[in-house]
């Protein structure tokens, strides 16, 4: 799209973190083509072609990004968020291999909407059988990474304490790893593209961690891992490899800059201080983690360390505003003066948690992440007329302490709006809460018939709301 946006207050994200009233940007096709004063570039020759969109009243963002998440756990919604046990292994690993292609694309198009309606241009997606929804997400116009969480210990075992090397298994996903990308790597003019991953450090064995490696080397690729995620994973850990599952990916030569982990619930000093002298990023979903009790990780120590944070959802939810909202409350927590708490970090030190950082944790800053002339048109643009914007004294803080999908107005990628004053024109939005509703009851329905174990808590109403 050809367009000049002007007169919003634009959070460039540049180097100099600067924000610009009465700021205009140029969109040429799929790029920026010039940031600046809206009366400077309304007079530009250069710009006298392109039509005009006021953004009067609005804020420019950078699009955000989610650098960690797993649309198609959206069919878990509302269940283990409330449920005493250990969740991953049971119910969302079970849940992923009950649903077919079609249940599977029902939810990943639906996360795409919820992200989508939360100003998210971009989502970082790890999981299994990608392939069968991933043309369904990019067909909603957002940017993607994309990967098949790689694993040779069997997941749905794992529950019943059976960690025994399935070396077919995990050749079923190397095989399907190796098709993603064949088909999705660089698509849709390089706006979906590949990551290369592995599940964790208790369900891939040294052989599936090399062989990750290998791959994301052979394809120039990033990599992502859960990393110390639970109690039962470092107990795992330590039972196979007398090691923490940070010191049992340094062992194995897994740790670099290229490589983003998420969570880091469980690591230990000397694993931070290993993990920020690799590099390596750390995908924090303050929101997801929390929900079931305030979580245990050592944020401080790893802020201190100068490891480069990045924020996401993971399961249950494509809400950037909860993760910012969560990460900034979590990440004051226990700093400052005596540590009773403080103001660190910043709302725009935040804000670089779902935009320069998670850009930066798939390789891809010279791209997106910041509102600059040549990078892509990835653009989040929010309603200052909305209360919880008011009044506007310090925008930014706003954003972060009291934002929530409802401020978003506009989302752009690719210099293509997704949504347009609110409305999203992408994809047919009941038929996607109605297709995912029905879903919801099959792949439920599926999954307890096959595993007579996993009996809910209390009865479920599933399709309820339709
Ligand atoms: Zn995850």
């Amino acid at each position: 799209m050809n367009l000049l946006l002007t007169d919003a207050l634009v959070a460039t994200g540049n180097d100099a973190r600067q924000v610009l009233p009465h700021a205009a940007v140029a969109v040429r096709g799929s790029r920026i083509a010039a940031v600046g004063d809206t009366a400077a570039l309304e007079a530009d020759p250069a710009h006298a072609d392109l039509p005009r969109m006021s953004c009067r009243g609005l804020l420019m963002l950078p699009g955000l990004i989610n650098a960690h998440t797993h649309t198609v756990l959206l069919a878990l919604r509302g269940t283990v968020e409330d449920w005493e046990g250990e969740a991953v292994y049971r119910y969302m690993s079970p849940i992923s291999y009950a649903m077919s292609g079609e249940e599977r694309a029902a939810f990943a198009v639906l996360g795409c909407l919820e992200a989508i309606r939360s100003g998210t241009t971009t989502l970082v997606d790890p999981f299994r059988h990608v392939l069968d929804y991933a043309p369904a997400m990019a067909a909603t116009g957002m940017r993607l990474w994309l990967s098949e969480s790689c694993a040779d210990i069997d997941m749905r075992r794992i529950r019943h304490g059976d960690y025994s090397v399935d070396p077919a298994f995990g050749q079923g996903f190397l095989d399907r790893t190796a098709g993603l990308i064949e088909a999705m790597h660089g698509s849709h003019g390089g706006r979906v593209r590949c990551q290369v991953a592995a599940h964790a450090p208790d369900n891939c064995s040294p052989a599936m961690l090399a062989a990750v490696r290998d791959l994301a080397m052979k394809h120039g690729l990033t990599r992502t891992i859960h990393l110390a995620q639970s109690m039962g994973e470092v107990a795992a850990v330590r039972t196979a490899h007398g090691l923490t599952p940070a010191a049992y990916l340094d062992r194995e030569g897994f740790l670099g800059p290229d490589l983003t982990g998420a969570h880091w619930t469980f690591c230990t000093r000397a694993d931070i201080d290993l993990l920020a002298e690799r590099g390596v990023t750390m995908a924090h979903c303050p929101a997801s983690i929390s929900r079931r009790g305030l979580h245990k990780a050592l944020i401080g120590p790893i802020r201190d360390a100068g490891v480069t944070v990045a924020f996401g959802t993971d399961n249950m939810s494509e809400d950037l505003f909860q993760a910012m909202a969560f990460g900034s409350i979590l990440h004051r927590t226990g700093r400052g003066r005596d540590g009773e708490g403080g103001v660190s970090p910043t709302p725009q030190q935040v804000l670089d948690t779902v935009t320069c950082n998670a850009a930066a944790s798939v390789g891809a800053l010279a791209e997106i992440g910041s509102i600059e002339p040549g990078k892509k048109a990835d653009l989040t643009i929010i309603d200052l007329n909305a209360p919880a914007m008011r009044p506007t004294i310090r925008p930014l803080s706003n954003l972060v302490h009291y934002g929530h999908p409802g401020v978003v107005h506009s989302v752009m990628v690719d210099g293509a709006f997704l949504m347009r004053d609110r409305v999203v024109l992408t994809v047919d939005e009941p038929k996607v809460l109605r297709v995912a509703e029905e879903a919801t009851g099959r792949a439920w329905a599926r999954m307890l018939a096959a595993n007579p174990d996993l009996q809910p808590p209390a009865p479920l109403n599933w399709g309820g709301a339709a």
